[in-house]
């Protein structure tokens, strides 16, 4: 059909306008159609409280479970997403699936905790997107308070729109959080008047805490400016017993990574809060 063709030689030209490589074509084909076919789907990764192993929240991470290729990380497919848009309908298959999820879980009488959300700069600046998320918290029901946003600092570049975006978000009840904090570019006194609740030190000072000083006094450092700005404050990529040790003696009283547990499937995650499970505190 012309109008079939019309729409291919469209996305063609768009696609040599955004410069991609068939290769990325290839992948970005490939996306939408796994966003057509239900490939993705969520893991789950609990965030605990460092001194008693307690999970206070969960991080909803994507992955695409591909026909040929198996699991494909969200480190490859994410930044093409962005790239061409696709992240605008992806992005919003991941909201109404962990909202609705948190609510399946709230409704099975486990203890309530907030789901956390990573929302790309391009989705955030999307102009349906307050509508979008407002309609997934009619949909689902589920209390705004248990819904999380992690953003990157990438999100100051526009600052007044982005602030604008981000108080009307605040007025619907939901939480922020900067993600990867640290790695990026962030003005402080912008971060003071954004309606920020917590900072998420990235995985990349959490690494050598313990063995070298400069990134030891680092981490000490966001966390103080963090807990000065009244934020909660809590360290990613943790992987063993002295990281622990060093954020609970910094003041840092929550964390998530591997050591305590990696992203779980939907039924891995649903069996550990069904069992109000502890993950190895530093009390353990
Ligand atoms: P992120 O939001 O900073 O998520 C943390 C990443 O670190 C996850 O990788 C997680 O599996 C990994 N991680 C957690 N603890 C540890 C640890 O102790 N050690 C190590 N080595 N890694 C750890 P993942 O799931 O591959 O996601 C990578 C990134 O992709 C995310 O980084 C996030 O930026 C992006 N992403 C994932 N899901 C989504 C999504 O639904 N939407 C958007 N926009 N981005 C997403
Ligand atoms: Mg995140
Ligand atoms: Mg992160
Ligand atoms: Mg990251």
């Amino acid at each position: 059909l012309a109008k079939d063709r019309g729409k291919n030689n469209y996305q063609f030209y768009t696609n040599q306008l955004h410069g991609l490589s068939s290769r990325k074509m290839e992948l970005e084909n490939g996306l939408r159609k796994a966003l057509e076919q239900n490939q993705l789907i969520l893991h789950y990764q609990p965030q605990v409280n460092l001194n008693t192993g307690e999970i206070i929240g969960v991080e909803a991470l994507v992955r695409w479970m591909h026909p040929e290729k198996g699991i494909i990380s969200p480190a490859e497919f994410i930044p093409l997403a962005e790239e061409t848009g696709l992240i605008v309908p992806l992005g919003k298959w991941v909201l109404e699936k962990a909202a609705a999820q948190n609510k399946v879980w709230q409704e099975k009488g486990y203890s309530p905790i907030p789901i956390s959300v990573n929302i790309s700069v391009r989705q955030l600046q999307e102009d349906r997107f307050i509508d979008t998320v407002k309609q997934v918290l009619i949909d689902t029901q589920l209390p705004p308070k248990y819904l999380d946003f992690e953003i990157t600092e990438s999100v100051m570049q526009n600052s007044e729109k982005t602030a604008m975006i981000l108080d009307q978000l605040k007025e619907l009840g939901v939480t922020l959080a900067i993600d990867d904090f640290g790695t990026g570019y962030s003005s402080l006194s912008l971060l003071k008047h954004l309606p920020i609740d917590k900072i998420k030190i990235d995985k990349s000072f959490v690494d050598d805490i313990v063995h070298h000083a400069n990134q030891g006094a680092m981490v000490k450092t966001i966390i103080d400016m963090g807990h000065n700005l009244q934020f909660n404050v809590i360290a990613e990529g943790i992987e063993d017993q002295e990281q622990v040790t060093f954020l609970l003696e910094n003041g840092c009283l929550v964390g998530q990574g591997y050591h305590f547990s990696r992203p779980l499937s939907m039924e891995a995650m649903e069996e550990l809060l069904s069992k109000n499970k502890k993950l190895k505190g530093i009390l353990q």
